[in-house]
């Protein structure tokens, strides 16, 4: 149960049951702050020590996969799962 993802006319399929429902997930590098003394967090948006939900999200959507090369594919239909892929 380690088959690669078929990629057909640039959409993918699971390789199992044939689905669309391919999900892809990737690590990203996110930007983390903290007090170094007390650990309480330091907002990556106003420097001060509280973030909001709404600044958290916000770091996550701008959080870069691109660099640290690593990602797999699952189906959520028949919950496939390919083999790690590396950049
Ligand atoms: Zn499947």
């Amino acid at each position: 149960m380690n088959e690669t993802v078929i990629i057909r006319d640039g959409v993918y399929i699971c390789p199992v049951c044939g689905s669309k429902r391919i999900t892809e997930a990737m690590q990203a590098v996110i930007l983390k702050k903290c007090d170094a003394n007390t650990r309480t967090i330091i907002s990556t948006i106003t420097n001060k020590p509280y973030m909001s939900n709404r600044d958290k999200a916000f770091e996550y959507d701008c959080a870069s996969p691109s660099g640290v090369g690593c990602w797999f594919y699952v189906c959520r239909k028949c919950g496939w799962e390919s083999g790690l892929y590396v950049e």
